[in-house]
């Protein structure tokens, strides 16, 4: 952990992945009444299999298919030290209460704790029991990044957790980490695909996918592996980048917000960009129950801006500049992490359901 010049308890410069756009709404059938549900509102409304194209196909500047999984694979195992040493353990964003304490400004922060809230919050939104003994024992992180998650969980309802990532570097990291944590026996890693999982049928009472599904080329069948593993009766947890959901009569964004999303997109190794209303529908697809939705835009607005105040430090810029080019590209582009959900085109996304047990 290390604190910023201006003094916020801190993580480093660039952040892991970013989506990019093309919308997959305009090829989904429009389902009526999906816009983005509240934090209460459960669909369980059962749509006919949307018509999905393969995400990241057509997408302008990145390369499907192994291209992709390979640029993934470099940009992680090249960026990841670097925020692991100003950021720790988690990659993901942080979730920020929207009225903050009268004490806290923005240099009182502490980035770290809104990290683990953000884990936190999931599970409540999820409605996974508040007593951790009756919580998940077997859990799959889906896109680990280096185990923050997994050794968290693991620790919390004292389960067995796999993890798959695309990095060698980051699996290997994860695996070190779970030993030198006394979690060698809980918590284990390997490199492995997200639409391809080495995971039998059933499997997991827990499926988690912390800001993975973003770097998904095909969202359909990512969903579709979720669930396989998914054991019945089972919740899973997608916390994830959107662009925002269409509005009645649109069946593409404004060219000004493709452009913004198309420019995050050629600094990182990311597919297509879809919307919380097009999760819904894949998930209605396959029959998922008790469908959640919530738009947290507002509660992890502090933390690109600390992010980038980590980077400005001589710590994250000699971190930046030391890791190589992607990590310099990514660190770039940040700013218009912030305009794009200023300007509410990109949306930070939680998507829950229950894989229905057999009647
Ligand atoms: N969930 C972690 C890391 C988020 S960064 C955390 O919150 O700390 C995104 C992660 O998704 C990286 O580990 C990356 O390797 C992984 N990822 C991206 N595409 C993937 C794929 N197709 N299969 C498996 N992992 C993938």
């Amino acid at each position: 952990m290390s604190c910023l010049a201006v003094g916020v308890v801190v993580h480093q410069s660039l952040r892991p992945a970013l989506p990019c756009y093309r919308p997959l709404s305009s090829s989904l059938p429009r389902l009526i009444g999906t816009k983005m549900r509240s934090a209460s509102t459960t669909a369980t409304n059962r749509g006919s299999t949307p018509r999905t194209r393969s995400l990241g196909r057509e997408t302008d500047g990145v390369a499907a298919g192994d291209d992709l999984s390979k640029g993934i694979a470099e940009f992680y195992d090249e960026s990841s030290p670097a925020w692991e040493g100003v950021w720790g353990e988690h990659m993901h964003h942080g979730f920020y209460p929207l009225q903050p304490q009268p004490s806290s400004s923005s240099s009182g922060i502490d980035h770290r704790s809104a990290q683990i809230r953000m884990i936190e919050e999931s599970l409540r939104f999820a409605s996974l029991p508040e007593d951790p003994s009756q919580g998940p024992k077997n859990i799959v992180d889906v896109g680990c990044g280096i185990g923050g998650s997994s050794r968290y969980l693991s620790r919390k309802y004292g389960a067995r957790c796999r993890g798959i990532t695309l990095s060698p570097l980051q699996a290997q990291r994860a695996n070190a980490l779970a030993a030198s944590q006394g979690l060698a026996d809980k918590a284990s890693f390997l490199v492995a695909n997200a639409l391809e999982q080495p995971f039998p049928d059933d499997e997991f009472d827990l499926v988690w996918s912390m800001e993975s599904g973003e770097h998904m080329p095909d969202k359909e069948k990512f969903v579709k592996e979720l669930a396989r593993v998914a054991a019945p009766g089972g919740t899973i947890i997608i916390v994830t980048w959107c662009h925002r959901d269409l509005l009645p009569g649109e069946d593409s964004l404004q060219p000004w917000e493709t452009q913004i999303l198309n420019k995050i997109c050629k600094s990182f190794y990311l597919p297509a960009w879809c919307s919380t209303a097009d999760y819904v529908k894949l998930l209605q697809s396959i029959s998922m129950e008790d469908i959640k939705t919530a738009d947290w835009s507002d509660n992890v607005a502090p933390f690109w801006p600390a992010v980038i105040r980590s980077a400005l430090t001589w710590k994250g810029l000699t971190s930046v500049f030391s890791s190589g080019m992607k990590t310099l590209k990514g660190a770039l582009v940040m700013p218009l992490m912030i305009q794009g959900y200023k300007k509410g085109v990109i949306k930070f996304a939680i998507i829950t359901c229950r894989k229905p047990k057999p009647q």
